[in-house]
């Protein structure tokens, strides 16, 4: 199965991208969490793209369609966390997937109103520190999500692709909501 999973910052797409990786056996591809630990690890990329994040700004188009590129080259199943964030990006992804004949099954919006999703991540902040989740790099974030990745939904949107869960939630009924899209498409498809 092969899932994208959608959402500004705080809608808890990390959260169930994980439960959905565990609960069908397929593959984490979290851009953030694969960027973040380049910079842990301090590698050539992790070096190049520490300060970005830490701004909350994006990381450029090539390098990201190039990162993962390669993931999804190896992998059958997965969701898709954190990628595609631009139109570009969304446009390569179209490209690479077609290029390897691995469709996606699905695409999940989880909607949070920027308020919700403000407070989360400052809550965040004290539990788990990330450089990120200063002030400044939360609304930058916030307001990137909002200007470069919301026309990617919108766009997925268009296409009929989308299926939109109350990111509001708690976790398990959130949970229980993408479950159900996912036994739709499942019949949908044959
Ligand atoms: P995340 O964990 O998804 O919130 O990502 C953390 C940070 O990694 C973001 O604020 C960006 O700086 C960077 N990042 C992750 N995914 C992408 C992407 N697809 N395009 C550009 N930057 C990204």
């Amino acid at each position: 199965m092969r899932i994208l999973i959608l959402g500004p910052q705080g809608s808890g797409k990390g959260t169930q991208a994980k439960r959905l990786a565990d609960a069908h056996g397929i593959a984490h591809l979290a851009t953030g969490d694969i960027l973040r630990e380049a910079v842990s690890a301090r590698t050539e990329l992790g070096v190049r793209v520490a300060p970005i994040l830490e701004r909350g700004d994006l990381v450029p188009d090539d390098l990201m369609i190039e990162l993962i590129r390669q993931r999804l080259e190896v992998e059958d199943g997965f969701v898709l966390d954190g990628f595609p964030r631009t139109l570009p990006q969304a446009q390569a992804l179209d490209v690479m997937l077609d290029e390897i004949g691995k469709p996606l099954d699905v695409v999940v919006l989880l909607e949070v109103r920027d308020e919700v999703a403000v407070s989360r991540l400052h809550g965040r902040a004290g539990e788990e520190g990330r450089a990120d989740d200063s002030p400044e790099a939360i609304a930058n974030r916030l307001r990137l999500y909002h200007e470069l990745t919301e026309p990617v939904t919108q766009q997925y949107r268009a296409a009929g692709a989308l299926v939109e869960v109350d990111g509001e939630k708690g976790i398990e009924e959130v949970a229980a909501q993408i479950e159900q899209a996912l036994a739709g498409t499942r019949l949908g498809s044959g």
